[in-house]
């Protein structure tokens, strides 16, 4: 989408808000198609945890797409959304029992990542099908908070520990499906992916009743101009070879599975938001925006970058600026970053904010979420409306201490 159309819906509005293009969406998914065009049952499965609204969930639906899960409740609103439990596939960690329970009945796919789970449900439910989840121990780049492939990581079943898995489903008689990996948030070197990859082919030599190999995600996008990002078309060209090759060593045709978030829905995401007003300091200008990390966490997070524009006046001359928003805590979403001329009532626009940008959005300092507008074929869809002041009392109890007080 342009920045007039993102303008006109900021104006109509009125107020901080995230726009999605639905077109990008869907260009995203037809690219990962495409790149994987040679695989017969190629199985996407959106990772819901990058950006849940429901109607986000059905427009992936209608793109063909299955859903990753990584809770009862995100299980729960796939199924609102329509999506079929056995395209549902459930990737929990350390959830309780409970919780697994819950999903077996309603019959998505279980993906286990820790051995005594794994006996436990075996003893409970030998008959329901179920997928492992290895750790290859592969740094996939990225800093240790996001490349969860490494050794001292708390996902996954360790490669280490393959005997062991083996005595489990073999005294529990359970079956296994699917083999997984999830090996970080940044695949910058596709070799290294191919090298993962080639780990799980030996594990899943010794399954004899696969479905299927999920492969996770990771894909990298770019957040500003000249970012590595990763390269589908050749991770496409070069597992295709590999998972035919595997597949026919296996002696059956399986399913190839990933479990995208960012790569699907980032890009398509516009974060926009008023500026209160400009702050001069003797060292710096802070353009002080209405919003805060209640709205987006990512760069204080992480240290996500968001590339940010003045939607308003995009030809001004570039200044500095250090983006600040209304928390009272150290709220940054970006340093000295050059944008047009900012004054007080411009919007401005933060890009990539389509995944793990809504979805970790919270109350802090008793602030409203913001709405959510879907754009597609030209039309803005409020997908979610701005919270209100009932919405913050919810589930609250008022107790009146001055009244039990007098009664004392
Ligand atoms: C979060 C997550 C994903 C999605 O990761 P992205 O980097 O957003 O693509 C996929 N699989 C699992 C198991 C996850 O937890």
């Amino acid at each position: 989408m342009n920045n007039q159309e993102l303008l006109s819906i900021a104006e109509a509005h009125g107020s901080t808000l995230y726009v999605y293009d639905a077109s990008k969406i869907k260009s995203q998914y037809q690219r990962l198609s495409t790149a994987f065009s040679s695989i017969k049952q190629l199985k996407v499965n959106y990772a819901m945890k990058a950006l849940s609204n429901v109607s986000i969930l059905t427009y992936l639906k209608s793109l063909g797409s299955g859903l990753d899960t990584v809770s009862l409740q995100e299980v729960q609103l796939g199924l609102h959304a329509g999506f079929p439990p056995e395209r549902i596939i459930f990737t929990p960690n350390g959830v309780s029992m409970d919780e697994i329970e819950a999903v077996v009945a309603i019959g998505a796919q279980i993906n286990i990542d820790n051995l005594a789970t794994l006996e436990e449900f075996g003893n409970r439910h030998p008959e329901v099908p179920v997928c492992i989840r290895i750790n290859p121990h592969v740094m996939a780049g990225g800093n240790s908070n996001i490349s969860v492939g490494h050794i001292d990581s708390k996902f996954g079943i360790s490669i280490h520990q393959i005997p062991h898995t083996l005595r489990i489903v073999k005294n529990t008689g359970m079956n296994i499906n699917g083999v997984h990996m999830h090996t970080g948030s940044d695949i910058l070197d596709i070799e290294v992916f191919l090298h993962a990859a080639e780990i799980l082919f030996d594990i899943a030599k010794h399954f004899d009743a696969l479905e299927f190999i999920d492969f996770g995600s990771g894909f990298k996008v770019p957040y500003k101009s000249g970012d590595i990002e990763t390269d589908i078309e050749e991770l496409g060209e070069k597992l295709s070879v590999r998972f035919h090759a595997f597949c026919k060593e296996y002696g059956r045709e399986l399913a190839l599975a990933f479990e995208p978030g960012k790569f699907l829905v980032s890009e398509a995401g516009y974060f926009i938001t008023p500026v209160n007003g400009i702050k001069q300091t003797t060292s710096t200008v802070f353009a002080q925006v209405d919003s805060g990390f209640n709205h987006l966490i990512r760069p204080m997070l992480y240290g996500s970058y968001h590339e940010i524009e003045n939607l308003s006046k995009p030809e001004g001359k570039k200044r500095f600026y250090s983006v600040v928003g209304y928390i009272c805590e150290t709220d940054t979403f970006g340093n000295n970053r050059q944008i047009a001329e900012i004054s007080e009532g411009d919007y401005l626009v933060f890009k990539n904010a389509g995944a793990y940008c809504f979805s970790m959005a919270s109350n802090y300092n008793s602030r409203f979420r913001p709405a959510e507008v879907l754009w597609h074929e030209g039309t803005a869809h409020v997908i979610r409306s701005q919270e209100n002041f009932e919405d913050l009392l919810q589930n609250q109890t008022l107790l009146d201490f001055d009244k039990k007080a007098i009664e004392a």
